[in-house]
């Protein structure tokens, strides 16, 4: 799942009034719940129509950096779990088990083409293509 905040909707700016031509009995108060929710669905489709135009990175490309930021991220914790546990000292470096445990769950490749270099216990992992993890971004 890409983690992706984008901006709300466009907020819908209900037109203004007309002020009522002389002679003209002013009619009944337009109810503005009604063309609310009927506009709903366009704002939707608008709102969508924008993000799919909206100019930047591709999808992909935000999907495979999320990914990888996630795959940085379970490094992190696993190798704080195993330095809570008083298994490894801060500083060691991965055993082969570990590393084994890391690859067969793709931890090591990054779904962008990079390698993802767990590090030292305790230092930060860091992929070839987006860097050292230093905590989830949200942009
Ligand atoms: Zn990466």
């Amino acid at each position: 799942m890409p983690i992706v905040y984008r901006e709300g909707l466009p907020k819908a700016r209900p037109p203004k009034k007309e002020k009522p031509v002389d002679g003209d009995d002013p009619k009944k108060p337009i109810n503005w719940l009604i063309v609310g929710v009927a506009f709903l669905p366009l704002l939707l489709a608008v709102g969508i129509y924008l993000s799919i135009l909206t100019p930047g990175k591709p999808a992909k490309e935000d999907m495979d950096r999320d990914v990888c930021l996630l795959r940085l991220q379970s490094i992190v914790e696993l190798k704080e779990q195993f330095l809570s546990a008083g298994e490894v000292r801060r500083g060691a470096t991965l055993s082969e088990s570990l590393m084994e445990f890391l690859e067969e769950h793709k931890l090591t490749t990054c779904p962008a083409g990079g390698e993802i270099d767990p590090g030292a216990i305790g230092a930060a992992p860091s992929c070839s293509i987006h860097g050292e993890w230093s905590g989830i971004e949200t942009d």
